[in-house]
Formats: C-alpha cells, sequence, structure tokens
C-alpha cells in the first residue's frame, strides 16, 4: 500500500523522537541492481558516505515526503510513495531480512528501510533538495491538508477556479493540496459523495465543503488509527484505518445505501465508487 500523509506523518513524528541525535556509524544498501535501474537510489553512491559521522537533528515529513535532516545541510529524503517499510531495531538485523538501506547507528541501533513499490531514498545536500521531485512536489507552497494554512475558505477558493477533474485536483504533480495518493482519494470522494470524473469547478458549495470536511476527517481518523491497516509503523505495529471504499470493498455492497460497487478505470488507476451515492452529474 501506499504511504500517504497520515502514514508519513506517523513515521516522521516517531524518527524525531526517537532518532534525533543519533549518529550513523554506517550504510548499507541491498538489491542495489533493482533500485538504480527504476532510479530509486542516488546514481553516484559515494552521496551515501556523507551519511557516516553525521548525527540526525529533525525528522520532519510534508506530504508523502520524509525528510530526515542531519548536521551540516545534509539530508535523507525517503520517499516510500508506493508503499515501505521503515523500521528501528534495537540492535543488529537478522540478515534474512529484506531492505534496501540499513544505517547502523553510533549506539547499535538500526534503521531499516525497505520500498515496496516505485520510491526514493536520496541523500542530498540542502542545496541539492530541490532538484528532487517528490521533496519539490511535496515541500512546496501547495497547501497540505494537515497545515493551518489549509482552511475551508482558501481550500473551496481555489477548488472552485480549478477546471480539471476532482481526481487531479487532489492527487499528483498539479494537484492543490499534497499528501493524497489514489487510496485516500477514493475513500475522501465517496465520503463526500462525489464522482471522480466531475469537474472540479463544477461542484456547488455544499460539494465543496462536503469534500473540505471529507480531506479532514480521513486525516485525522488515519492518523488517531495509527495509519491504514496495511502500513507497518517504525515499531512494527500495524494500522487500523479500514478504507471505507476502496478495493476492500469490491464484492461489497455500499454501506449508506446497499448498491453495488464499482471498478472504474480513471486517471491511469482504477477508482472504486457507489454510482448511486457518487452521481457523475451535479445535484439539481
Ligand atoms: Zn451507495
Amino acid at each position: 500500500m501506499s504511504i500517504e500523509l497520515p502514514e508519513a506523518a506517523i513515521l516522521a513524528g516517531q524518527m524525531n523522537q526517537h532518532l534525533r541525535g543519533k549518529r550513523i556509524n554506517s550504510w548499507h544498501l541491498e538489491d542495489l541492481a533493482k533500485l538504480q535501474k527504476s532510479k530509486m537510489v542516488r546514481a553516484d553512491l559515494e552521496a551515501f558516505d556523507r551519511l557516516v559521522g553525521s548525527s540526525i537533528e529533525s525528522v520532519v515529513s510534508r506530504g508523502n515526503t520524509i525528510r530526515v535532516k542531519l548536521n551540516g545541510e545534509y539530508n535523507l529524503i525517503i520517499s516510500p510513495e508506493y508503499g515501505g517499510e521503515i523500521l528501528y531495531h534495537e540492535k543488529k538485523t537478522d540478515r534474512a531480512m529484506k531492505i534496501h538501506l540499513n544505517l547502523e547507528f553510533e549506539d547499535g541501533t538500526v534503521l531499516t528501510i525497505r520500498l515496496k513499490g516505485w520510491g526514493a531514498i536520496y541523500p542530498l545536500t540542502d542545496h541539492e533538495l530541490e532538484k528532487m521531485y517528490t521533496y519539490a512536489r511535496d515541500f512546496s507552497d501547495t497547501m497540505s491538508p494537515d497545515d493551518p494554512a489549509f482552511t475551508r475558505d482558501s481550500f473551496t477558493e481555489i477548488l472552485s477556479k480549478y477546471t480539471k477533474n476532482i481526481k487531479m485536483a487532489l492527487v499528483g504533480k498539479d494537484a492543490i493540496i499534497v499528501g493524497i495518493q489514489n487510496s485516500a482519494f477514493q475513500d475522501i470522494i465517496y465520503r463526500a459523495g462525489i464522482h471522480p470524473k466531475r469537474r472540479a469547478s463544477d461542484l456547488d458549495s455544499n460539494e465543496a465543503n462536503g469534500l473540505f470536511d471529507a480531506i479532514v476527517a480521513l486525516i485525522t481518523e488515519r492518523k488517531a488509527k495509527g495509519g491504514k491497516d496495511q502500513f507497518i509503523d517504525l515499531y512494527g505495529k500495524q494500522g487500523e484505518y479500514v478504507p471505507v471504499m476502496g478495493p476492500n470493498m469490491k464484492d461489497e455492497n455500499c454501506p449508506r445505501c446497499g448498491g453495488s460497487i464499482e471498478k472504474l478505470a480513471h486517471g491511469g488507476g482504477h477508482v472504486y465508487i457507489c454510482s448511486s451515492c457518487q452521481k457523475a452529474d451535479a445535484k439539481t
């Protein structure tokens, strides 16, 4: 499963609490050929050498991206876009464990990262950060649903001027908010009763307000429940949030109206919807 805003925020919060001040002693990458083929790691591996001897100053997230800030203007950017496990270990890990990056700290504790789909692990200087796609997308001026700037007025105002469909408004590089991918998207538009093919600027004010409420509710609930149900946090604890709409609802009936759930091909992926609760035409 993808790591979206709630999961990235949970991981960054735990890492900030537990890893701050730790000094990196060594790094080790596995499955390197696969990572390099998909540009999931920096091509010049010497960049990882600069991690050694650096201490972790803070860990923050924005959108789906995690920034591990090290001393000396250096960073480790972790983007587990399409899934990943970032785990903390009290001691060296079992060598049979599947990982991509293993970081050993001076005190003998270990952080392991395994990407489970496309994603990226990039050590970067402060000056190089903006060159990385996921960092530039997420640590940007685009609103984040957990920022104070994300208000009902600011969201509905921008939405009313967005002339592409609602999926493009919420997901991807042209979205008006960061942190949402296909999973959260399906959940949000079902809660708001909006069809994915609707044009954002065509939503009436009730619908736009409903969409704002659905985004806030989803982010809040997913964080409170420790992330989505297939997510594993820094300590290996599984999340408990079960999506209200998505692939888990295949062959189920709509909990609201009892109608059947449909799978639509849309926006380069699939979206599960209830076509009774989520009408393609504007409400009259
Ligand atoms: Zn329904």
